[in-house]
């Protein structure tokens, strides 16, 4: 399920603005920062402004539209039009923050 903010989520904390971060887009239901440890040299996160655990908790088609159209808009502003896009989604797959977040991955800025 979503709910509003998870007081010990990282990624709730980025969004409500009490861990002050840069963002380089944002719409009604997300927004977008660098990966402030990025694996290539073009490296953004995408968050659902609502906290849940991964992709496939998110149930609000509204949220889920709001996060894809970001990932639009910034892979137009940001990339040369080719990316890798992923949602770790379990620990074993790799995800440490367990509030859901796509990785805009890119080998050339634009
Ligand atoms: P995951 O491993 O869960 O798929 O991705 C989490 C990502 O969040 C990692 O790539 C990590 O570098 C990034 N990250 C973790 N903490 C912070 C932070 O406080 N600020 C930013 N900008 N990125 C973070
Ligand atoms: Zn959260």
């Amino acid at each position: 399920m979503n709910t509003e903010e998870n007081l010990d989520c990282i990624f709730c904390k980025i969004v409500s603005g009490e861990i002050p971060t840069e963002f380089i887009g944002e719409n009604e239901h997300a927004v977008a920062f660098k990966d402030l440890y990025p694996q290539a040299p073009v490296h953004i996160l995408v968050v659902p402004k609502s906290h849940s655990e991964n992709i496939s908790k998110m149930i609000i088609k509204s949220e889920l539209e709001g996060v894809f159209d970001l990932i639009r808009t910034v892979t137009s502003e940001f990339t040369d039009g080719q990316f890798k896009l992923q949602f770790n989604s379990g620990s074993r797959e790799g995800q440490t923050v367990f509030h859901t977040h796509a990785h805009v991955l890119s080998q050339q800025s634009k």
